[in-house]
């Protein structure tokens, strides 16, 4: 016995369906604001709604940053990791403020202090950052090395920050399964955070925040990542989710925490 004999079908005019098919993908879209091919965007309401970000997108105009044969440049890379982030973050309620959304240096900020280019640019960013009054800071940069095996992301924190750590952590988790699952044998793969009180940016802002390299320029494997435009966004995906772990305190600091 069919289940399907008991079911009466709806009899509709030919005319009435594509009506239909129209109001449907309406109300779909209603629901989903954001690209339908988009998982990481598929929630509801605005769940860091009141938080604002800083994100500072390292290098930029005549300072590319590291680079491969002058046709990867870390400030490409970084930048259109940080846009994609501030889109995600944004679509989740957040308040951003990005430090550049195109290729130039922060150098302009201070004019005429007399000091050398790159100190201009570093005070540029952190003049921006501190007036911001973020919540949190991430400062995206590519990273290198002599050695070409070893390759994954490190998030810097700040020396006896708790928080700087947990985010730090939290943005790593986040980021460890795009790398070490094609891990090779003899790779180092970097899989925690690390702790640094060399960096000016993080010793000169107000809130806790982060440097993230996210990968090696100098090896194969993360250059492949980091040469494509979707996984540039795979990369930023997975930084936002780091970001709403770090607002809704899922990580703990590790042992020996500060
Ligand atoms: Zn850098």
């Amino acid at each position: 016995m069919s289940f399907f004999r008991n079911v009466s079908v709806i009899s509709l005019p030919s005319s009435v369906w594509p009506f239909l098919a129209l109001l449907g993908l309406a109300l779909a879209l209603a629901v989903y604001p954001a690209p339908l091919s988009n998982p990481v965007s598929l929630y509801f309401g605005s769940p860091i709604k009141g938080i604002i970000v800083a994100l500072d997108p390292g290098h930029g105009g005549i300072d590319s940053g590291t680079h491969y044969e002058a046709i990867l440049l870390e400030k490409e890379i970084v930048l259109e990791v940080g846009l994609e982030l501030r889109r995600l973050l944004e679509q989740a309620g957040a308040q951003v403020m990005i430090t550049r959304v195109k290729d130039e240096e922060l150098s302009y900020h201070f004019p005429d202090s007399g000091l050398a280019r790159h100190r201009r640019d570093i005070r540029g960013r952190v003049k921006l950052i501190n007036s911001s009054q973020a919540d949190l800071l991430i400062s995206l940069h590519v990273n290198s090395i002599h050695d070409p095996t070893v390759r994954g992301p490190i998030a810097f924190y700040s020396a006896g920050n708790p928080e700087s750590k947990r985010l730090a952590a939290a943005v790593h988790n986040a980021l460890n399964p795009l790398f070490s699952t094609d891990a090779k044998p003899g790779q180092l793969v970097h899989q925690d955070p690390q702790e640094s009180s060399a960096y000016y940016l993080l010793n000169e802002t107000a809130m806790p925040g982060i440097i993230l390299e996210i990968g090696f320029m100098t090896n194969t494997d993360d250059r492949r990542m980091l040469e494509k435009g979707s996984s540039r966004h795979e990369i930023a995906r997975a930084i936002f989710l780091g970001v709403l772990d770090y607002v809704y305190g899922n990580t703990e600091p590790a042992e020996g925490s500060p």
